[in-house]
């Protein structure tokens, strides 16, 4: 793109080193960035309210007009207040009065001359008939001017606040629109009926309705999906590579007998698959899928086995720390039975160790080398490399983005290549995130496995729930309480990008305001109080590495009975005692998240329960769950995730948290999107353009497009 678009986010004024590196933290390096970080959420300053009408404590529009000279009172510390009264004129009543404070600003005494009239918004405190805000947002109103309805509210980091992003946003949109080209080809703008792009942005931040910010979303939405799959398709996959190490090993008997149960049948056909493939000097390529617990591991390792018994090194990643420590816990053991050494490597490793593995995985002497290494994201530093790479394999694909997939792959180019996967994808996705690869299925569950019985209740069940998990605990099970992560306060009040904008009168009132949101550490807390004979803990992802392994490894050994979590438990962890689930605030889950999380339990010998507890969400939510007590197979429970929420999770998953939190490809306007078809439009669309211009050099806006934001996501890698 050019060269306005390119420059770096200081040629505005008033962004200095300091501003520039918080925009950093957000991935926005340059003016194009900027204009592509869309407002997470609306204020709906057209929801103009009658003071009457307002609660304590909710944010709303008034308009009201300055009925006290404004008068400034100097408080302690140099700190001085402004405040004026202003009424609400109306003509069928007397209109209520709210007292309106400034501080430290005192220079706003001009701009609330007596009589004028304004639109304030904010948090009204109410006492009674009185009514008082502090520090509102306002706009002067007068005759022929209308005032715009929604104002975005963007994404920060610390160093920025709202008002800054939104000035140098606004700044940037005013001039902007000459320079962006719309890359997209004219006849599929005009068949989907999209906004042209710059009115599109200029409406994704500053929207004149409901109706044209939908649009925008629309537009934009498409845009990503269509990026989405042309950047998967252009890069980040994994090239079959020929010159792969030929493992072959005619008798796997040896392995199996060190395993204490026998195979199910799917898990030999996968096993068939991986061999075949890795006995060939053509990169193997292959996910193995399968739900939670049907036993995708001991595949792996058959896997690893094959590359060892072949003098190859094999390496496993995984994406939590906890989750490589419990591979390691079992596969280091099973290993050693056969004479084959490996190692454990994250972030907790101390410097020593880190040292001593780099070189035991490089080393050529056969007598100090590491047959393989299980580890987290640490297996992509720099320091490890491996004397004689045969077999790398991702645990939980979904938590991982395709480019640290790629990453781990080139980096032992010609190595076979597994990935392993929980999360079932919906057909019409798994071609843009997984075409390149094989797939095996696991549809079958070990012997003896239980069915997971679920139930949706609500808040009125509280006092039985406590009860149900106490009995549990008493007969020696263990509990999983998971809450949705900690959402900022005051969110409530505004509506979400990913809400839908068709339907606006839907989102005005949040019907369920005052439904307790649980958040993970409250809730640990509050349940000790309720339940002091147990021992309860709590594990959520602002904790240390160090620490969430602790809480873990205790809770995983039987000393915690009720484990209070995000969702940071979600992937992989395997307590065959833990006999109880259960999810406070459900509604806010995915479909797909809750089928996993229901798989933490049931995997051992006794009756396991999985208990959705709906905070809000109304009835819409209640038959969304209700999906959960009658359905069991995860495809389908993803179908309907797809139907219900829509792409925006899956994209996501497929890309990894840490991508889409550094940065690189993030699905704004498409998280969310209901419509599956648009997506399905833009992946064949995608496909179309790439299968006659596979490099896209012959649609260089297109190009420059799914560069500019794929190619920071190969920058995170390095
Ligand atoms: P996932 O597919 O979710 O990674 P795991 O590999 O962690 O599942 O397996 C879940 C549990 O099932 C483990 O405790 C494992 O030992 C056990 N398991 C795996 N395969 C079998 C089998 N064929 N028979 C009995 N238990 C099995
Ligand atoms: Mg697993």
């Amino acid at each position: 793109m050019n060269a306005y678009l390119n420059a770096p986010i200081t040629s505005l004024s008033g962004v200095g080193a300091a501003r520039q590196a918080a925009y950093a933290k957000l991935g926005i390096f340059t003016i194009r960035d900027l204009i592509y970080h869309f407002p997470r959420a609306f204020e709906h300053r057209g929801n103009i309210r009658p003071l009457a009408t307002v609660q304590n404590g909710e944010r709303v529009a008034c308009i009201l007009t300055v009925s006290s000279q404004p008068t400034v009172a100097r408080v302690k510390r140099g700190m001085s207040l402004l405040k004026f009264k202003a009424y609400e004129d109306c003509d069928t009543r007397v209109g209520d009065v709210c007292e309106i404070t400034f501080f430290n600003q005192d220079y706003l005494k001009s701009t609330f001359p007596l009589g004028a009239t304004f639109r304030f918004y904010g948090k009204v405190e109410r006492k009674g008939q009185k009514f008082y805000m502090t520090s509102p947002a306002y706009e002067p109103c007068f005759e022929g001017r209308s005032l715009p309805p929604l104002y975005a509210v963007y994404p920060l980091t610390e160093g920025l606040t709202q008002k800054m992003v939104t000035t140098h946003i606004s700044q940037v949109l005013s001039t902007a629109t000459a320079h962006i080209q719309d890359p997209l080809p004219e006849e599929i703008r005009l068949r989907e009926g999209l906004y042209a792009l710059p009115y599109a942005l200029r409406q994704i931040h500053h929207p004149d309705s409901f109706e044209t910010l939908h649009n925008a979303k629309k537009r934009l939405a498409y845009d990503e999906f269509l990026r989405f799959a042309l950047g998967l398709g252009t890069m980040g996959k994994t090239p079959r590579q020929t010159g792969a190490p030929v493992c072959q090993v005619r008798d796997l008997g040896a392995f199996f007998a060190c395993l204490p149960y026998a195979l199910t049948g799917d898990q030999q056909s996968a096993i068939a698959d991986i061999a075949k493939d890795m006995a060939s000097d053509t990169a193997m390529s292959r996910m193995l899928v399968g739900d939670v617990g049907c036993g995708k591991t001991v595949c792996a390792a058959a896997a690893m086995y094959i590359a060892m018994a072949s003098g190859r090194q094999a390496a496993l990643m995984a994406p939590t720390g906890i989750l490589a420590t419990q591979h390691a816990a079992d596969l280091i053991p099973l290993f050693e039975k056969l004479g084959m050494r490996g190692a454990l490597l994250t972030g907790n490793t101390t410097p020593a160790n880190k040292k001593k593995i780099y070189a035991a995985l490089s080393s050529t002497d056969p007598a100090t080398r590491l047959d393989f290494v299980v580890g987290t994201q640490a297996l992509l530093s720099e320091g490890v490399s491996f004397a004689l790479p045969g077999l790398v394999i991702t645990d939980e694909q979904h938590r991982f983005g395709v480019g640290q997939r790629a990453a781990l792959s080139e980096k032992n180019a010609h190595a076979h290549l597994l990935v392993m996967s929980a999360t079932p994808i919906p057909r019409s996705l798994a071609l843009v995130l997984y075409g390149d690869l094989d797939v095996s299925r696991i549809r079958e569950m070990p012997p003896g496995r239980q069915r997971v019985d679920t139930f949706v209740v609500d808040e009125s069940f509280r006092a039985r729930l406590d009860a149900f998990i106490s009995k549990n605990v008493a007969e020696g099970g263990q509990v999983y309480v998971v809450c949705p992560a900690v959402e900022e306060k005051e969110e409530e009040d505004l509506i979400p990008l990913w809400a839908d904008f068709d339907t606006p009168d839907s989102l005005v009132d949040t019907p369920d305001k005052d439904q307790p949101l649980h958040a993970a550490v409250q809730v640990a807390e509050e349940l000790a109080q309720r339940l002091p004979h147990l021992a309860v803990a709590c594990v959520h992802g602002k904790l240390k590495q160090s620490e969430k392994d602790k809480v873990m490894n205790d809770f995983a050994s039987g000393q915690i009975n009720v484990l209070v979590s995000t969702t940071v438990i979600e992937v992989g962890v395997n307590v065959p005692n833990a006999c109880l689930m259960l999810v406070e605030n459900a509604e806010r889950f995915g479909l797909s998240q809750l089928h996993q999380l229901r798989g933490r339990v049931g995997r051992g010998q006794r009756k396991s329960y999985c208990v959705l507890v709906r905070g809000g969400g109304g009835d819409a939510a209640k038959a969304r769950l209700e999906v959960m007590r009658t359905t069991y197979d995860g495809y389908a429970i993803a179908e309907q995730d797809l139907l219900q929420r829509g792409p925006g999770d899956f994209l996501a998953m497929g890309q990894g948290d840490s991508i889409r939190q550094s940065g690189g490809f993030r699905l704004q306007a498409a998280e969310g999107w209901q419509d599956t078809g648009l997506m399905e439009r833009a992946f064949a669309d995608a496909q179309a353009i790439l299968s006659q211009d596979p490099t896209l050099e012959d649609h260089p806006l297109l190009q420059a497009d799914v560069f500019s934001v794929f190619a920071h996501a190969g920058d995170i890698l390095n």
